[in-house]
């Protein structure tokens, strides 16, 4: 989608801290942190939050969350804390699925 954020990152018109990318996800850092480390990790396809998700997907959701932990280790963390903000009443600001992943 043209007028999403994450998507003209994607499309690597919006520039960004890389920190890990695959065929399914891209991992940047936060413009904003909220702790010392700060990583987003987005997926690829435009997806617009948890609550869109179907069961056909299950498969790209444990590539995400099997990632965490991994990201977490190349970045030195012992402990991390993970968030996923879902719709606007969950704070959700940026409509493409995304986990926050914090720690340091
Ligand atoms: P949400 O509130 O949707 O869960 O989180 C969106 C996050 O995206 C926020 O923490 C915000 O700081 C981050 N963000 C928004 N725009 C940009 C951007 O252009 N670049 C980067 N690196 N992060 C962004
Ligand atoms: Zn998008």
């Amino acid at each position: 989608m043209s007028d999403c954020i994450f998507c003209q990152i994607i499309n690597g018109t919006l520039p960004i801290t890389l920190i890990y990318e695959d065929e399914h996800v891209i991992v940047f850092r936060d413009i904003k942190p909220k702790a010392p480390v700060h990583l987003l990790l987005v997926s690829k396809k435009h997806i617009e939050s948890l609550a869109h998700i179907s069961e056909d997907q299950a498969a790209l959701i444990a590539h995400m969350m099997l990632l965490l932990p991994k990201l977490a280790q190349a970045q030195g963390l012992s402990g991390f804390r993970t968030q996923i903000n879902t719709g606007q009443t969950g704070g959700q600001e940026v409509p493409h699925l995304h986990i926050h992943l914090l720690g340091g």
